[in-house]
């Protein structure tokens, strides 16, 4: 109640699946602009949401302080007992917009290389703070005054301290999924953000979806035609998993070569990366912390300055 009373809400800003978006202000300094996002009832107890959805806020709380991770700012329950987050305010939009403007937004491998960057920043402090995002999609980065991207949208973040956590299968946007998720895996790992990233990464070079799956089915068929299937030779264990099924028709695993014509403006370091994202094998894909020493970063162009990418017009 006292939380509720230092806010005053404004304008509706958007309307998502799991809640209303508005802008807001510090009652005691207006200039303070906030976003308050009013989790919508129903949504709270649907996937295990609402009893969890205060615990994974401490997770958000946990990750405070990261200039790559949303800032939460404080949470009250209104009347109707809906939950409310009063989040920071990021007015530019976010990186999808950025990618299907195609007509009016140009951009190139320095500001891929910016965006990746923020990107991973965020994921390895997440991972490091044993939080697992599990919603990464270029709708879930926003972006800043000051053009720096953030990652937001915990509402399907969990924590993996516990290691013998049994975990939900259906999380992740379709189109961001890994094989593991959609194998039914129950027990999974900080891999399941980082084929998200290498899916983000893909899209921000070719500035659409790349594997756009219509349906599970689809989406495993897509992996396994441009990316290989998953056989016991390259994932010891896969066949076990509850949901494995697989196209008859065999797709040997592409190699770096294969990606160099459709993903190549990032350079062959670039592609090197977004391979190693796109491991079938959970065990076998890199790491937040990995990604962070890849060469990629240190090869020409440098990323670019954050008050010098490209922002909507
Ligand atoms: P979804 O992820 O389903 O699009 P959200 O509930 O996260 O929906 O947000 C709905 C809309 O509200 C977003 O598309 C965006 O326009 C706006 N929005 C969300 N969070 C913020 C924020 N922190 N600052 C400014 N606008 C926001």
């Amino acid at each position: 109640e006292l939380e509720k009373r230092k806010y005053v809400k404004g304008r509706k800003l958007g309307e998502g699946t799991y809640a209303n978006v508005y802008l807001g202000h510090s009652r005691s300094d207006p200039s303070a602009l906030v976003a308050i996002k009013k989790i919508k009832v129903q949504a709270q107890y649907n996937d295990g949401l609402a009893p969890d959805a205060v615990r994974e806020l401490k997770h958000l709380q946990e990750l405070r302080g990261h200039p790559n991770i949303i800032q939460l700012y404080s949470v009250f329950s209104s009347k109707d007992q809906n939950l409310n987050l009063v989040l920071e305010y990021l007015p530019l939009g976010d990186l999808e917009m950025l990618i299907k403007d195609v007509d009016r937004v140009r951009y190139g491998a320095g500001d891929i290389k910016a965006w990746m960057g923020m990107l991973t920043r965020a994921v390895w402090f997440c991972h490091e703070n044993y939080v697992l995002h599990r919603d990464i999609k270029p709708n879930n980065l926003l972006i800043a005054a000051d053009g720096e991207v953030k990652l937001a949208d915990f509402g399907l973040a969990r924590g993996f301290s516990d290691p013998g956590w049994r975990m939900t299968a259906t999380v992740i946007t379709r189109w961001y999924r890994p094989p593991e998720l959609l194998f039914g895996a129950r027990h999974y790992s900080g891999a399941v953000d980082i084929w998200s990233v290498g899916m983000v990464f893909a899209e921000l070079i070719i500035r659409t979806a790349y594997l756009p799956g219509n349906t599970e089915v689809e989406q495993i068929a897509l992996i396994c035609k441009q990316i290989g299937t998953p056989t016991e030779d390259n994932w010891p264990g896969v066949t076990q998993l509850t949901q494995y099924t697989v196209p008859s028709e065999i797709t040997p695993v592409w190699g770096k070569e294969a990606y160099m014509g459709r993903f190549g403006a990032v350079g062959s370091e670039g592609v090197d990366l977004l391979v190693k994202t796109l491991a079938l094998d959970p065990k076998k894909r890199i790491t937040a912390r990995e990604m962070l020493e890849h060469k990629w970063w240190r090869t020409e162009p440098k990323p670019t300055r954050k008050e010098d990418l490209p922002r909507k017009s």
